[in-house]
């Protein structure tokens, strides 16, 4: 029968959470600071606990999900957690996390460090490929894997807590200039004729076409050979960035998105590595 689990914090994200898992027959308790966001899942089958600590002592799988670290301290501070298996879910560094997991141990519980790769819509939605990375005790995700798969898919990646945090991070972070580049583009076109609904997929799929790019440095990263992947080397490509800076000036748009990038391919090229993939601007990256 369905693991019972206690859930603490009823965000936009945690509320979501705790559906998928009533909706799936976990026996759930939930808590929350303001705790008439618990009544709507009350009325779905969930129980509350009027204090966080007497939410804690209902299970023995406690799954958090609150704003930041800050709240989860609070939260847990008149806690018993002998026994308990904490799983994170609250977006923080890696260090957080592996501070987190050591406060945990010596509390006599077993940790997880969550980091959620999806929005709230993307929760109990399995073909929308959303999914959080888990971190931590490997003996605590084996028992806890099916109940944690009910709002997402499961990605265990290694026993440093760190690892989920920074693999989440690193995507988000990725991510960011991805929005940096979509904010530029779209400064480019949007005040000339151009119809900016049928501009938009042929900007999605230019951008998966490049995806790919991720798998290339990852192998040259791993060679440590930064020309094997070169379609288009560095020599060309800051060549090519000077059309790119020419138009925005054109379009009256500013280069300040582009520019901390072409600023540090030139360097590289610069170095003598005109004949590489732009792999070799991490190298600039490592303080
Ligand atoms: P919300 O802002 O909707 O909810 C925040 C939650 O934290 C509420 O339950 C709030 O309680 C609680 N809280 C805040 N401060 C304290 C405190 N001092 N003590 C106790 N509880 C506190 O955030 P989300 O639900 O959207 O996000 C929760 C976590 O999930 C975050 O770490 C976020 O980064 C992560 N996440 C969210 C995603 C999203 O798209 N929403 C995507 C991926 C990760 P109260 O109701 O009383 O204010």
């Amino acid at each position: 029968s369905p693991t019972p689990l206690t859930l603490l914090g009823l965000g936009a994200m945690g509320t979501t959470l705790a559906r998928t898992w009533l909706a799936a027959g976990h026996p759930l308790t939930v808590w929350n600071r303001t705790p008439a966001r618990a009544e709507p899942l009350v009325a779905h089958g969930a129980r509350t606990a009027p204090t966080a600590a007497e939410a804690v002592a209902a299970n023995e799988l406690v799954v958090l999900c609150l704003l930041d670290d800050a709240s989860v301290e609070e939260a847990l501070a008149d806690a018993d957690l002998t026994g308990k298996d904490l799983v994170d879910l609250t977006t923080g560094t890696p260090a957080r996390a592996r501070a987190r997991a050591a406060w945990a141990r010596e509390r006599g519980a077993r940790f997880l460090d969550g980091g959620i790769m999806a929005v709230p819509p993307m929760i109990g939605a399995p073909e929308s490929g959303g999914y959080v990375f888990y971190s931590g005790s490997p003996a605590a995700f084996d028992a806890h894997r099916q109940t944690l798969t009910v709002p997402a898919g499961a990605r265990y990646v290694g026993e440093d807590p760190g690892f989920a945090a920074l693999q989440d991070v690193a995507l988000l972070s990725a991510m960011t200039g991805m929005f940096a580049g979509l904010s530029h583009a779209f400064a480019l076109v949007r005040k000339e004729d151009i119809d900016l609904l049928e501009f938009a997929p042929l900007l999605a799929e230019w951008l998966v076409a490049m995806a790919p790019a991720a798998q290339t440095t990852a192998g040259e990263l791993t060679s440590g050979d930064y020309t094997t992947g070169v379609v288009s080397n560095l020599a060309m490509m800051v060549a090519g960035n000077t059309t790119l800076l020419r138009t925005a000036e054109e379009q009256g748009v500013s280069s300040e998105l582009l520019l901390p990038f072409m600023d540090l391919m030139e360097r590289r090229l610069k170095d003598g590595h005109g004949d590489e993939s732009t792999t070799g601007v991490i190298e600039l990256l490592h303080r």
